[in-house]
């Protein structure tokens, strides 16, 4: 899924468990449960158009900035903060993660990519890992459409559960 639903997501969790290690765990582990749900993805081969590129850099900065603002107008105390910046770093970091491994290609984190797209839900080939610049899903119109539209209900709950 894109970064902005899984630091909402994240943060979400990281608020309901009220604690920072907790959070960390939860958060992270959240991430592949995400993405097992059918979803679009801006694939990396697309990186290198300006376009998504700028999609992609602005993506975090969204989730951020809506965190944020819920925070400051529920007036979050230090441990929410704590929590919440946790909980979503962490559900975020997995795409951090195989994004620099792809970038430096970091051959000895590769099982780290293999897990990650072993859980992805449109994967066929989990092995062929090197692969994907050629290799990536294809999204229709219809697919893109609801691979954006399922990850509308994560943010929904989620900032149901940041707000309150
Ligand atoms: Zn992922």
């Amino acid at each position: 899924m894109v970064i902005s639903s899984h630091f909402i997501a994240g943060a979400a969790l990281g608020k309901a468990t009220g604690n920072p290690i907790l959070a960390v765990v939860f958060g992270f582990v959240l991430h592949f449960v995400m993405d097992l749900v059918p979803h679009w993805n801006y694939g990396y081969k697309h990186l290198k158009k300006v376009k998504t590129l700028l999609l992609v850099l602005m993506d975090p900065l969204l989730a951020f900035a809506l965190y944020l603002t819920i925070g400051l107008i529920r007036g979050y105390s230090a441990s929410t903060w704590l929590v919440t910046f946790l909980g979503g770093f962490f559900c975020a970091l997995p795409d951090l993660i195989e994004f620099f491994i792809r970038v430096f290609n970091i051959k000895p984190l590769i099982f780290f990519l293999k897990f990650h797209r072993a859980v992805h839900w449109f994967d066929p080939h989990p092995e062929n890992i090197w692969a994907t610049a050629e290799d990536e899903i294809q999204f229709t119109k219809k697919g893109t459409f609801f691979g954006i539209l399922y990850q509308i209900p994560f943010v929904i709950i989620a900032i149901y559960f940041l707000l309150h």
